[in-house]
């Protein structure tokens, strides 16, 4: 019996479709391992377009860059979740850098409010 398979997020409930991938799911799962890597196509420094695919098979970037970080899955045309075990994904160096930088920004910007809160303190503390 044929059986097409494809990926899906479970956290959003989109399917990101694949022409004719009759038993691939376990392709569906390495593509998923690869998700930031194809994520990464779509903000392309260089401006190029760029048009991915894995052998046959075209590839939406965007898909991956919409859905990075959600669980992603081979779900088949019979609408059934894939069991296989799948590795935590490749995250590129450039990636790794990206989310070392959000999260020192993120303890910046939570030191400044902090400091915020205390000028107010010290100011409705003089006020009164
Ligand atoms: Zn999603």
């Amino acid at each position: 019996m044929s059986c097409d398979w494809h990926i899906r997020c479970m956290d959003c409930g989109k399917t990101h479709r694949f022409d004719d991938a009759n038993h691939e799911e376990e392709l569906m799962a390495k593509l998923i391992t690869m998700a930031p890597i194809f994520a990464l196509l779509v903000h392309n420094p260089a401006g190029v377009e760029v048009h991915a695919s894995w052998n046959r098979w075209r590839i939406a970037p965007e898909f991956f860059a919409e859905h990075l970080g959600h669980d992603l899955r081979p779900f088949s045309e019979y609408n059934d979740l894939s069991t296989l075990v799948i590795p935590p994904p490749v995250i590129p160096m450039t990636i790794a850098a990206d989310f070392e930088i959000s999260a020192l920004r993120a303890q910046l910007i939570s030191a400044h409010l902090r400091i915020q809160n205390l000028e107010r303190e010290l100011v409705e503390k003089r006020g009164s």
